[in-house]
């Protein structure tokens, strides 16, 4: 599945097609995972239960993660307009004004092996430069402010999954004091939670690859902080 950036906010510029090309060199991949229990969800309900309605749930509930993502990214996302002053320890001294950013988000339901279980993932691919609504002109991207605005960005993927499996089934998350090391609550009811050890995390080696220094695992980022 790919989500194209201008149905979710004309905020930003597609930065390549993904159906054409490779990831474009030298832009920034910032990518998102998933609950375990969500791809556990989907791939059980499809495989072994014949149910193709939660099936649909688990990837509408991806997919309204992704949209909420890219519109706190939108809402986010600044550049550096002008002259900016290093000043050791804090964000550069100068303008930082909204503009378009070039962004293009590939949403994955695998990683790797089709006889694994379902780990669905974003790869948002976010241009260096974007035009200011100010002056029409190409200005860097703050790409700190981006990486600052992580967390944000992350609970606003992981909440709407859990908001949305609520709604649409009555699901149950795991209290967030029982979150997994990668810091995701995991479905209760139905009770999935059970079976996340049997499943160790696997990274998608789409774009710049998982220990590119341009791509941001937000898990790892977070687990950082
Ligand atoms: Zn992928």
């Amino acid at each position: 599945m790919t989500v194209t950036a201008a149905s979710v906010s004309e905020r930003f510029l597609p930065l390549f097609d993904p159906a054409e090309t490779a990831p474009p060199s030298g832009a920034l991949e910032v990518y998102f995972e998933t609950p375990v229990t969500l791809g556990l969800l989907h791939t059980f309900s499809e495989r072994y239960a014949d149910r193709p309605e939660l099936a649909a749930a688990a990837r509408a509930a991806h997919a309204a993660a992704t949209r909420a993502t890219l519109r706190a990214i939108a809402s986010d996302a600044m550049l550096k307009v002008g002259e900016h002053t290093e000043i050791p320890g804090r964000p550069p001294m100068g303008r930082y004004l909204p503009g378009r950013v070039p962004l293009t988000v590939v949403s994955h339901s695998h990683v790797g092996d089709p006889g694994d279980i379902d780990r669905f993932h974003d790869h948002v691919f976010i241009g260096r430069r974007g035009i200011a609504d100010i002056d029409g002109r190409w200005w860097p991207v703050d790409v700190d402010g981006l990486r600052r605005g992580l967390r944000s960005f992350a609970t606003h993927h992981t909440h709407q999954i859990q908001q949305y499996l609520q709604d649409e089934l009555g699901a149950r998350w795991s209290e967030p004091e029982d979150r997994t090391w990668m810091g995701f609550r995991e479905l209760v009811q139905p009770n999935l939670a059970q079976y996340v050890g049997d499943f160790p995390r696997l990274l998608c080696d789409y774009g710049y690859g998982s220990l590119s220094s341009d791509r941001w695992n937000v898990v790892n980022v977070l687990e950082r902080l």
